[in-house]
């Protein structure tokens, strides 16, 4: 175990055929490319629409590596786990809330025989589905929840826990202090697509607010994900980087969809998404990649660009590859 000057431990030694790669290096002034979405790239093996594609952790492994496996292939530097819906109140949903602490140990064995020495492994934890201000879900049902997923995934050693696709600060708040129980790098990234600006969670968070709370928090990357299109992520992350002096993360959708019998499709191409990463970059992202409707694609577009040409050339250690 090593102790940063940040003040939190990383349990994972990285040798020098490693990428000398730590979630410490992912600083301001730094960009890593993440993955893109897993949803979308399950649909196109076979899942139904509204399945619970966690459980493929544990049924169809061989699929979630494959997904993970084509994102590594595609210059990724972060993955994701399968993990998005893995806390207990989400499974219970599909009557699925025993398997939770499985399908997160199995999600981060999964990424991690992906990742292997070329990729950091993030412990994924979505939103639980319910809200606390219409009392559908109380503040300790969350924290048993969250805590349950975290304690489950760091099980595993992930190199960080991502907390995403947040809207309600409360929620966001105790599943962050979940996560951070772990002793683990936490990351925790809102959706943004609200309000007349298009500047608010849903539930009327602003990336200043967010910022703030979670940074006096202890959480150690802020971010915004899902969404809109890639370009309203500009000005959200200029105010997410002046709000706090912590490492942002980023990861919008491929626009907004448009449902074609009752499939989503999304229209931006590759190449569009990609021609914004000079901008987020220079707006303070220190982390990038796509959620819904992203794919392989996406993230091999971004890795073309010279903003990452140049960052994962300069970060790599002697005699890596
Ligand atoms: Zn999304």
């Amino acid at each position: 175990m090593t102790e940063s000057a940040a003040g939190y431990t990383s349990s994972r030694q990285l040798g020098a055929e490693d990428y000398g790669m730590r979630f410490q290096d992912c600083q301001r002034g730094t960009l890593t490319l993440t993955d893109g979405a897993w949803g979308t790239e399950f649909q196109k093996l076979g899942a139904a629409q509204g399945a619970c594609t966690d459980e493929w952790n544990l049924s169809r492994a061989d699929l979630v590596r494959q997904v993970a496996e084509s994102y590594v292939a595609a210059g990724s530097r972060v993955l994701l786990t399968n993990t998005f819906r893995s806390n207990p109140i989400s499974l219970a949903l599909y009557g699925l809330q025993d398997r939770a602490g499985a399908m997160n140990r199995a999600g981060v064995k999964l990424s991690r025989q992906a990742a292997g020495n070329a990729a950091l492994v993030f412990g994924s934890i979505g939103p639980s589905g319910k809200m606390l201000v219409t009392k559908e879900v109380t503040p300790e049902q969350l924290k048993e929840a969250f805590s349950c997923q975290a304690q489950s995934l760091v099980a595993e050693q992930p190199d960080a826990i991502l907390v995403e696709t947040m809207t309600d600060l409360v929620e966001a708040r105790i599943a962050a202090e979940a996560a951070l129980g772990t002793g683990l790098p936490v990351i925790v990234s809102f959706v943004f697509d609200s309000g007349k600006n298009r500047d608010r969670t849903i539930m009327g968070v602003s990336p200043e607010q967010a910022a703030t709370s979670l940074t006096s928090d202890g959480v150690h990357a802020i971010g915004a994900n899902c969404g809109r299109g890639i370009r309203d992520f500009i000005p959200i992350c200029r105010r997410l980087a002046a709000a706090t002096s912590l490492p942002i993360w980023i990861k919008p959708n491929a626009g907004l969809p448009e449902m074609v019998g009752g499939v989503a499709h999304y229209k931006t191409t590759p190449e569009e998404f990609a021609a914004s990463a000079q901008e987020l970059s220079e707006a303070g992202a220190s982390f990038l990649g796509g959620c819904c409707g992203t794919s392989p694609e996406f993230i091999r577009a971004l890795a073309k660009h010279p903003v990452f040409q140049f960052k994962s050339e300069a970060r790599q250690a002697p005699g890596g590859s």
